[in-house]
């Protein structure tokens, strides 16, 4: 046997996972469902017949999503998180590049070099913004771009977004974290046939051990994804869940509320040497991982360009507390 050669130079997954007691290096939602409405979902779930499949292509969470976006349930397809949906964007198009703007979400590209793609690492300007993505669109199969971006946190601006989009490429924008952002671009569906939005539940909503994720494009996108895709690919339990949190949204809007006013409350007492934020994390120009490790706080530690800074997710307030006080102590 022989282990094919894209794959060979893929390391495992290690994630900074190291011993501590406040972990501030995913961007989880810090808050788990509250227990009245944990029991409330456990009691639906004993109705769901355990030997049965699920609904083949996910209909019953499609359309909660359709009604909860006010789209047609032809325009969207459902993943086990949305990291489960990005290999589809780069299976599905014709051409040989897929385009990224680094510093971004590392699984564009990891799933761009496993489907055996040329990637093409147009980076973002000194402010974090895409560059000129619409000279570089020659053979490209899929342009990927995260917005608001992880790990820099801004948005990208509308008029760029909108050059990119009138070449015709297929554009996937990650919008993993609009919830916290001042603006989103939903809307441009209705305008562009080659527009992915990209989204998730693992974040606001506060689920990403649930992993569910979801895409709404064009009906042509969606349903040649779902030829390709396994059927049965979602389970009835994480369906259900997802469900739920759509009928209860105000929860999830008044955490979103909350984890704002935290980062702006971290930000503001470190405004010196934080970036701004639209996410439920801020990027800060301080070499304090070690340190905050130490201390037992995890945060993620940024490589390559990004060296010498960390990426901290807005926790409960006790756990930012602790974070800022830490950081403080550093700083001296
Ligand atoms: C967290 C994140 C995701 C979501 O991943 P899931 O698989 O849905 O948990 C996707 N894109 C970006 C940019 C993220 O930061």
């Amino acid at each position: 046997m022989r282990i094919r050669r894209e794959i060979e130079n893929f390391k495992p997954y290690i994630l900074d996972e190291p011993k501590g007691v406040i972990f501030l290096n995913k961007n989880e939602n810090p808050f788990d469902l509250p227990e009245e409405l944990k029991s409330k979902l456990l009691d639906s779930m004993r109705k769901i017949p355990f030997n049965r499949y699920p609904d083949i292509v996910a209909n019953p969470l499609r359309e909660k999503l359709a009604e909860f976006l006010g789209l047609g349930v032809e325009r969207i397809v459902v993943g086990n998180g949305s990291d489960d949906l990005i290999p589809y964007f780069i299976k599905i198009f014709e051409g040989d590049k897929v385009v990224i703007s680094s510093p971004t979400f590392k699984m564009y590209e990891f799933f761009a070099r496993l489907e055996g793609a040329e990637v093409l690492d147009i980076p973002l300007d000194e402010d974090f913004e895409i560059v000129d993505l619409e000279k570089h669109v020659d053979n490209v199969r899929v342009v990927f771009i995260c917005s608001p971006n992880n790990p820099t946190g801004n948005l990208q601006r509308r008029e760029k977004i909108l050059k990119v989009l009138e070449t015709g490429v297929p554009v996937v924008i990650d919008e993993a974290y609009h919830e916290f952002a001042s603006e989103n671009y939903l809307d441009l569906l209705d305008d562009f046939d080659n527009l992915i939005i990209l989204r998730t539940f693992s974040k606001a909503f506060g689920l990403a051990g649930i992993r569910i994720g979801y895409a709404v494009a064009n009906e042509e996108i969606i349903s040649t994804i779902l030829k390709i895709r396994p059927p049965f690919a979602m389970s009835s339990l994480s369906m259900k869940i997802g469900e739920l949190m759509m009928d209860n949204y105000e929860i999830v809007k008044e955490r979103v509320r909350f984890i704002i006013e935290e980062r702006e409350r971290i930000r503001n007492i470190f405004s010196d040497i934080t970036y701004p934020s639209e996410t439920n994390f801020l990027l800060m120009d301080v070499p304090a991982y070690d340190f905050l490790l130490e201390r037992g706080i995890v945060v993620r530690k940024m490589d390559g360009r990004l060296s010498g800074k960390i990426r901290v997710t807005v926790g409960r307030r006790e756990e930012n507390d602790a974070f800022i006080s830490a950081l403080k102590d550093f700083l001296g």
